[in-house]
This record gives C-alpha cells, structure tokens and sequence, in this order.
C-alpha cells in the first residue's frame, strides 16, 4: 500500500468507530504506519482513542519508539521470534539489527504498554513460553540475543495480562484481579515471580477458570 491508501485506511476506520491492527514486520512498514497514524491524528486527535496496534513490530527502530509514544501506537511483539528464528535474524539482518527485533525494553523504558502474541498457528498460544523468551532472550543455540532488550518477569506478565486486556478496550472487566471484573484466571505449579529467569518455561498450568468456572484441570 502507498503511504496515502494506508492514511486513507486509518481515515476510513476512524469514521467507522474501528481499531485497526496493522501487520508491520520492516522497520519502513513501522514508519509508514507510524507517519499514517500522525497524519490522521493531526486531523482527528481522538484516533488516539481507538488504540492502533501495530502487529508484530519486530524491526521497529529504537529511533522509532519517540514516535510510537507520541501518536499512542500500541506495539504488539512476536517475541518468541528470538528463540524460534533468532538466528535466521542475525542471517538475514546482521547481528546488530538482529539483536534489536521485538525491542520489549526500549518500549518499556517509554512507558509503552506493549503486548505480545505468538501469530498462532505460527506457533502455539503459549504465552509463559513467550513470558520467557521476552525476560531471557535465548535462541535455540542457547545464545542470547539482544541483552540489552531484556525485561523483567512482572513486565512481562503486565504484556500478557492488563496490557493485552486494555490493547482490545477490555481493562474494565479483565487483564486483572479486582472485584467487578470476570473471574477469567490460571492457576500455575510455581510463582513465575519466584521461580527464577529460566524456570518460567516449566510453569505449568494446573487449572483454568473461565467466568468463575473451571474449565480444565490438568
Ligand atoms: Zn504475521
């Protein structure tokens, strides 16, 4: 799409009230999505409102982060990418690109609240797998990629849990546990807080309950 299709797009979404979840792998898919969005919101601030994501953001630039906090862009990070393909990356891109992709760290030192999904069927719904990969950062080799961009677990959880709840306008009833919201919630065999950086793979969930109800036990 030129830059002016993708602008005319996010103009069409806003008169229809709708988010738009837009796939951006490059780092020039970032900008022009990123320009798109300030474009529209100079004409129509409350876009900001309807929370674009952008999907993927794996070679979102560190330059390019300044941008996302100021139009409001909800960075949504394959992270497991690094594990799985960290390699082809560091192939592909060279090492210092490589080490950037899904900058969980970056956007997190602007306050961003990122989230993080696994493309499934691309690769299961796993989301402590995806918890580990952001907090370790290891390849398959068992080497670790971009240290720097690193998180602590309670970030991590926060990308899988409040952020991804108020990523589709749900904060109100779930991603947390407070009275008045849905009793939606796992119960795991370890704290991931306490565990430790490379136990949290072996979490395991015990039970899952649904709206109050359980729906599996392991
Ligand atoms: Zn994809």
């Amino acid at each position: 799409m030129s830059g002016q299709a993708v602008q005319e797009a996010l103009v069409t979404a806003y008169h229809g009230g709708l988010q738009v979840l837009a796939h951006c792998n490059g780092d020039a898919a970032a900008e022009q999505f990123l320009q798109a969005v300030a474009a529209v919101e100079r004409e129509f601030p409350d876009f900001r409102g309807l929370r674009p994501v952008m999907i993927h953001a794996q070679l979102l630039g560190l330059d390019q982060m300044e941008a996302v906090k100021r139009t409001g862009v909800l960075p949504s990070f394959f992270v497991a990418h690094v594990y799985r393909w960290g390699e082809v990356h560091i192939r592909n891109f060279g090492l210092a690109r490589a080490q950037h992709i899904s900058p969980a760290r970056a956007a997190l030192e602007q306050g961003i609240p990122f989230t993080f999904h696994q493309d499934t069927p691309v690769l299961p719904p796993d989301m402590l797998g995806t918890v580990w990969c952001a907090v370790n950062r290891l390849m398959e080799s068992g080497a670790v990629l971009g240290a720097d961009q690193r998180i602590p677990v309670e970030d991590a959880l926060r990308a899988v849990t409040v952020h991804a709840a108020y990523q589709y306008f749900e904060e109100a009833r779930r991603g947390s546990l407070r009275p008045g919201k849905a009793a939606d919630l796992v119960l795991l065999d370890a704290d991931p807080l306490a565990v430790g950086p490379d136990a949290l793979r072996r979490v395991r969930v015990l039970e899952t309950v649904k709206a109050g109800e359980t729906i599996y036990r392991a």
